[in-house]
């Protein structure tokens, strides 16, 4: 490795750790933020006073223990460090702060650091970034609130129409037949799942998940992010039925499922896919 590139590898790491620490603020902020508008809107159409709640946003307030109230000082703000500095605990009242959020923070790097050696750093390699820092994101919030926000899945959608217009992963007509074909497929067993069964399997979101997906990677990698999904769903499912005693008519979030093999996808798709057309 040259100076060079080991620069590009330790930036990108830095780049990465910043990221995550920001998705965090996304992950933990979204849902609330869309609670809020719901909120607003249900006593807007109820005809309630109208109240002026205090500013709520991905940047207002400040970071705060949500057990103390404590203000997250910048030396508390740093990315993975800080919480191991904390050993995992509130400075102010020592309650447990969540290993999740370095993880995220490293799981942001370790994103950062394989698309710069993969792709470099290049228009493909910020593509790949963004789509896997959406996709984190994402898995989050689902696995958390069972929600997967239009404010992601949709611009994540358009985002893979326009990466393709030059065809920087598939041809835009491939994007485009994915888009549409991703949303119809999971819209049709929704409708199935809910003729026969008479519930509902899943959500609208997971619909735009894969539609999101088909944009980025094609029509013909939703057959195995379909497959993989429920590989992983089935594996962790029936591991949460067993070993947490789960029951198996809570509806499980299908959206981070969705997103890992995506991610999957993306990088080992087209292996996949030889392996198992090897014509
Ligand atoms: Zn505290």
């Amino acid at each position: 490795m040259t100076p060079d590139q080991a620069f590009v590898l330790v930036g990108s790491a830095a780049v990465g750790l910043c990221v995550g620490s920001f998705l965090n603020v996304v992950i933990h902020r979204l849902p609330k933020m869309l609670e809020r508008g719901w909120q607003a809107q249900c006593a807007e159409l109820s005809g309630e006073a109208a109240q002026d709640p205090p500013a709520y946003n991905l940047a207002v307030p400040r970071s705060q223990c949500p057990a103390c109230g404590h203000r997250i000082t910048a030396a508390e703000n740093i990315p993975v460090v800080s919480w191991l500095a904390l050993k995992g605990k509130c400075s102010a009242c020592k309650a447990p702060i969540s290993a999740r959020y370095p993880a995220v923070e490293l799981l942001g790097a370790l994103i950062a650091v394989y698309a710069a050696y993969r792709f470099g750093v290049t228009a493909k390699g910020l593509a790949v970034c963004g789509l896997l820092w959406t996709l984190l994101a994402l898995t989050c919030i689902d696995f958390d609130t069972q929600l997967l926000p239009d404010d992601l899945t949709l611009p994540l959608l358009w985002a893979g129409l326009l990466v393709n217009v030059s065809g920087m992963f598939v041809p835009l007509s491939a994007a485009v037949i994915g888009a549409a074909a991703g949303y119809l497929s999971l819209w049709t067993i929704y409708w199935l799942f809910k003729l026969i069964r008479g519930k509902e399997g899943m959500g609208f979101g997971d619909f735009k998940l894969l539609a999101a997906l088909g944009a980025w990677l094609g029509w013909q990698m939703l057959p195995v992010i379909v497959l993989l999904s429920s590989v992983v769903g089935t594996v962790v499912g029936v591991c949460l039925i067993v070993f947490k005693g789960r029951d198996h008519n809570v509806p499980l979030a299908f959206g981070p499922y969705l997103a890992i093999a995506g991610a999957i996808a993306l990088f080992w798709g087209e292996t996949l896919v030889r392996l198992y057309f090897p014509y």
